[in-house]
């Protein structure tokens, strides 16, 4: 019963902050294609940036926008490159601007939807408290991924799903295509520290174990949630940065010193602005939790 109830607290607290973090979302510009090498597309804008890769007889697209409109719109776009279908979406994680757009996507479509196993866990948890985060129920994921590397082959097209730790979200999955180089690392980079999604059980411990494996990929091109494609001596010099303010937030923690000092020690603003919490918070936050 005490699991029972803590669960839908759990649940209800889950939804709230997305409700409140997502619900203050700035709109999304239009969804834009570009060519990032051979046949990878990375289209920007309606949410997440999304990847685009063409097979041999259908196209795998990994991460789906925001909402139904920008999901058209991604649609739309693939449809403008080439006429194959698309038959794979593989989500890097649960938050609704990488999910929520395939409400956009035409019904009836045979879709392999792939995702890792706790952000199954997540979807059904916002399912359960009303389902605004959420993708449409007939493409919801299909294809749960359980190990920390799997190798598969999917329209001709080799790729590793990666989930190391739980890092921005518990169900983050990094898809690396070996053949091009590139690797879709969804909301684990962005510009400036890691995102960590405390409300989602992110974790900043598990962020720089999962980074560390990124950054040792044979990968030239980092597609980013939030941000332009990086390189891999960016997404290592992320890796490095987040490891040394980790590591003085923890000997500040040791010291005593409260959250608000810390900030004032680290140069931040003790007033924070943006819709999530930021890294200085959420490691405190890990680091004094009972
Ligand atoms: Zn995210």
């Amino acid at each position: 019963m005490r699991n029972r109830t803590a669960g839908l607290i759990a649940v209800a607290t889950l939804a709230f902050f997305s409700t409140l973090a997502f619900a203050q979302a700035p709109a999304f510009p239009p969804v834009t294609v570009k060519n990032l090498k051979d046949n990878v597309y990375v289209a920007d804008g309606g949410g997440g940036t999304s990847t685009i890769v063409i097979g041999q007889n259908g196209v795998i697209v990994v991460d789906a926008k925001n909402r139904e409109p920008d999901g058209k719109q991604l649609f739309e776009a693939v449809g403008k490159l080439t006429n194959k279908p698309i038959t794979t979406v593989i989500f890097t994680h649960s938050d609704p601007d990488h999910v929520r757009g395939l409400e956009g996507f035409p019904k009836g479509l045979h879709l392999t939807v792939i995702a890792h196993e706790n952000d199954k866990k997540e979807i059904d948890q916002d399912l359960a408290a009303g389902g605004a985060g959420s993708p449409p129920k007939e493409y919801l994921p299909n294809k749960l991924v359980t190990q920390t590397r799997e190798s598969m082959t999917i329209e001709g097209v080799k790729m590793t799903l990666i989930h190391i730790a739980p890092a921005h979200t518990t169900g983050d999955l990094a898809v690396y295509f070996p053949d091009y180089k590139v690797v879709a690392s969804g909301d684990l980079l962005g510009d400036g520290d890691p995102s960590i999604h405390l409300f989602k059980n992110g974790s900043s411990e598990g962020w720089i174990r999962f980074v560390s494996a990124l950054v040792d990929l044979d990968a030239d091109s980092f597609v980013r949630g939030h941000a332009d494609v990086g390189t891999k001596e960016q997404a290592r010099q992320a890796l490095a940065n987040a490891i040394a303010k980790r590591a003085r937030i923890a000997d500040l923690v040791k010291q005593g010193k409260s959250l608000d000092e810390i900030k004032q020690a680290l140069r931040e603003p003790v007033k924070a602005s943006g819709r999530f919490q930021t890294f200085t918070e959420t490691t405190y936050e890990e680091l004094t939790k009972k």
